[in-house]
């Protein structure tokens, strides 16, 4: 009988903003996308301990001299399944936040992070930051501070090279517990970056009391400003409240040189998108630095 209701809660839930119909039906094609998840989360162990996690890493761009400066790196989950190909975080990710998995993950892409910072730092002789993501579910455990400087410590890097992404819908969805762990990571020497800003509902007046260090705006406010210019004033205004609350701008998902050009016009700092690179593994991430060294000696310090 349970079993019935979740499975009739499941449906219901696929009905969610459409307003067009008011009834669904638990059909086969539900059911196979509910058994593919929980063989997921049957794998997710296994596939840590068989290395089917990879973490690529995507560049960072500063765009505010003459020419582009490679300044940081995101660290990006992918999943190798043996049975189901390369599998996007965004199918796996959610599920993991469902039951407490995702703690397992992120932990170790924290740790790979920290690690690569290093390789990277001993061979090239250079830092480059590189930002995570933390989940929301992170935010409630209250040893995540520890977590994290023993992560940083044991990899010989600083806190303020392991950069953290937090979602805004993170901030909004209990501000105040998540305000006071934000700002126990930022007295431990963590930067926070406030990951998708403009996706959740921060209401204007609450930026002043959110602590963070840099903004990062989502991906679909850059998706028309080309074509569209109150899409592109928008951008505008919110580069300015970036501005007033003393922080850089990165935007993501830029994918044309048109959209750097404008972005670059409108004052933000850092770019992030397919127009410079794919999130790549660190072998093919390499020349990326490589590249940077040759055109500019050194970049970062
Ligand atoms: P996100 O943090 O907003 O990451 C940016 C996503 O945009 C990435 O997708 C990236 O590959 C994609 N992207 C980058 N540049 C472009 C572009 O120019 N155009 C377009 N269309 N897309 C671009 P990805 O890697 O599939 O990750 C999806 C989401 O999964 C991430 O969104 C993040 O929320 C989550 N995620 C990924 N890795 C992790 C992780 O290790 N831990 C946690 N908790 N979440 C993760
Ligand atoms: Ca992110
Ligand atoms: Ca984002």
């Amino acid at each position: 009988m349970e079993l019935h209701f979740d499975r009739a809660a499941l449906a219901c839930r696929k009905l969610r903003n459409t307003y067009s119909t008011c009834y669904n039906l638990y059909n086969s094609e539900l059911h196979d996308k509910e058994l593919f998840h929980e063989k997921l989360i049957n794998d997710m162990d296994k596939a840590l301990e068989e290395k089917q996690f990879r973490v690529y890493y995507q560049p960072k761009y500063n765009i505010t001299g003459d020419t582009p400066v490679l300044s940081s790196a995101e660290a990006l989950i992918r999943w190798f399944h043996p049975d189901h190909g390369m599998i996007s975080p965004g199918v796996f990710i959610p599920l993991f936040e469902n039951n407490g998995l995702i703690h397992k993950l992120d932990r170790f892409v924290w740790d790979q992070a920290a690690g690569q910072i290093r390789e990277w730092k001993d061979r090239f002789g250079i830092t480059l930051p590189i930002s995570v993501n933390v989940s929301r579910i992170d935010m409630f455990d209250p040893t995540l501070g520890e977590e994290l400087t023993e992560i940083v410590a044991n990899n010989g890097i600083t806190a303020a090279q392991l950069l953290l992404e937090i979602t805004e819908s993170a901030y909004t969805d209990n501000s105040q517990q998540i305000s006071a762990a934000v700002s126990a990571l930022r007295s431990a020497g963590f930067k926070i970056e406030m990951d998708d800003f403009g996706s959740g509902y921060s209401s204007l007046n609450m930026l002043t009391s959110l602590t963070f260090d840099a903004l990062k705006l989502d991906m679909a406010f850059i998706r028309n400003i080309c074509s569209d210019s109150k899409a592109a004033r928008l951008v505008g205004i919110i580069i300015e409240i970036a501005r007033l609350l003393e922080v850089p701008v990165i935007a993501e998902g830029v994918e044309h040189k048109e959209q750097m050009e404008l972005l670059k016009t409108l004052g933000c700092d850092v770019i992030q998108g397919y127009y410079f690179s794919k999130p790549l593994p660190p072998d093919e991430f390499v020349h990326l630095i490589e590249k940077q060294q040759k055109e500019n000696g050194y970049a970062y310090s």
